[in-house]
């Protein structure tokens, strides 16, 4: 095969632009083919009329995440790009808002837990767990594994954070994920947001390299020597491709992966997020900037977010910024239905959390279809068999890859995909 690329990386995801920036480090050539006309894919920042909205992605901790912080600092990128969020995440629990979640301060009020269920929260914090290797954790789910600690774990705590931050079903998702993020990032003291947007990652990554925005790829087939990367009637013959899409769209493009391959792909389901982002003429007063609503509480929103209190550049001065993100399963009677269907549904039910959202100016709906890695007990089992045998022509870099729905497992599947091409190849041969 005569290659007329190197290495080709389809999708600008932090992942896959975390692989092109290690490639390109070590001199290899390539080239990044996105289907969106921005970079970032979940982890990007609309700009409307001075607001910076946040699609996906809201926040990074300090700790948990050090190939985030090494990759950020590469890039001229420190703490004060990202300062702290300094205010608290909430629960609604009879009637109002109870602040200090997954905060120490969370541990002595209570943060709507009673006595019985602190306790067992402390020792389900007591155990690592490993971000690279959630498969060595629990595989029970998470509302089973939560339940059989204390009900209210699962109701004011396990269910509302794993809803209300991954779209997860708590009957479906296996909880070793959620303790790997919980014990490795530690409490919401450290958070932070980028002052610039959550893009501002992305943007820093895709400024040195060559990314091609509006090329959506329609298929990969491996070859000996190489893959043939098609989008319409144009083929592009590569010597190595990474896909960095989520599993499900990757299992769509890739003709022809290895038989070892395939059942953690069709295993790999991800659950979709969709959220209404409110620009508000006023901004509704909150000592919270997260405030997380149980599914015993309302079954069409799950979280609350008020943007201009998580940084109070996301809004104009004096304007509001609140994003409603739905409950899994108003997602999925929604997620098709025109914007203002959603904003009416979202705006309707957040009225008794957060009085006087409903005055809406003008609004913006986001809909990610593959929202966060399922990571149901089925996928965890096979998460291992199928990363340890990766290194084909064909390669993949993605959240999904680590099994962990948070971008730092994200950088690092994009840190490994790129290791394993150089081991192949490494050095750039001429094309
Ligand atoms: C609502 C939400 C909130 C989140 N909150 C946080 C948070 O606070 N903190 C955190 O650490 N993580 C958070 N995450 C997770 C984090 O955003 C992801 O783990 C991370 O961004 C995934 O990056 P990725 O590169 O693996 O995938 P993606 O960002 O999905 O990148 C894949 C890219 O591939 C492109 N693509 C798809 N198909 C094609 C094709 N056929 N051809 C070309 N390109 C294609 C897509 O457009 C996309 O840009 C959140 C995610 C969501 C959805």
């Amino acid at each position: 095969m005569r290659p007329d690329a190197d290495v080709v990386v389809v999708g600008a995801g932090i992942a896959g632009l975390t692989a092109a920036h290690e490639l390109r480090r070590a001199g290899r050539d390539v080239r990044v083919l996105e289907a969106a006309d921005h970079v970032g894919g979940r982890m990007t920042t609309l700009r409307r009329d001075g607001f910076l909205i946040d699609t996906g992605a809201e926040q990074l901790p300090t700790r948990g995440y050090p190939a985030t912080w090494e990759l950020l600092a590469r890039l001229g990128l420190g703490r004060g790009d990202a300062p702290r969020i300094r205010r608290h995440l909430a629960v609604w629990r009879a009637g109002r808002a109870r602040p200090g979640l997954a905060h120490p301060r969370g541990l002595l009020t209570g943060a709507g837990l009673p006595v019985a269920a602190r306790r067992a929260l402390v020792r389900l914090l007591g155990d690592p767990h490993d971000l690279d290797h959630p498969e060595h954790g629990p595989h029970d789910t998470v509302a089973a594994y939560a339940a059989a600690r204390h009900p209210d774990l699962l109701r004011y705590l396990c269910q509302p954070v794993v809803s209300g931050f991954f779209g997860w079903d708590p009957q479906r998702s296996a909880v070793a994920p959620l303790l790997a993020i919980l014990t490795s990032c530690g409490t919401t003291r450290s958070w932070r947001t980028y002052r610039d947007g959550m893009d501002t990652f992305a943007r820093a990554l895709a400024a040195d390299l060559d990314v091609e925005c509006g090329v959506r790829v329609d298929g990969v087939v491996a070859e000996p020597g190489g893959a043939r990367v098609v989008r319409g009637a144009e083929e592009i013959r590569a010597r190595a491709v990474v896909l960095a899409v989520p599993a499900p769209v990757a299992r769509r493009l890739h003709a022809n992966p290895p038989d070892h391959e395939r059942p953690y792909l069709d295993a790999c389901t991800y659950t979709p997020v969709l959220k209404a982002h409110l620009m508000l003429d006023t901004r509704p007063r909150s000592g919270n900037y997260v405030l997380l609503v149980p599914s015993v509480e309302s079954a069409a929103l799950s979280t609350i977010i008020l943007d201009h209190v998580k940084h109070p550049g996301r809004a104009p001065a004096g304007r509001g910024l609140v994003s409603l993100m739905a409950a899994p399963a108003a997602t999925r009677s929604l997620l098709d239905a025109p914007d203002h269907e959603v904003v009416t549904a979202l705006t309707t039910a957040a009225e008794r959390f957060l009085p006087g959202v409903g005055a809406v100016r003008d609004a913006v709906v986001s809909r990610f279809r593959h929202g966060l890695p399922e990571a149901t007990p089925a996928a965890l089992a096979l998460r291992a068999a199928f990363a340890e045998r990766l290194g084909g022509v064909v390669d993949y870099a993605g959240d999904w890859v680590g099994l962990v729905p948070c971008s730092e497992a994200a950088v690092r599947s994009g840190r490994r995909a790129a290791a394993r091409v150089l081991a192949a190849a490494p050095r750039r041969q001429p094309v």
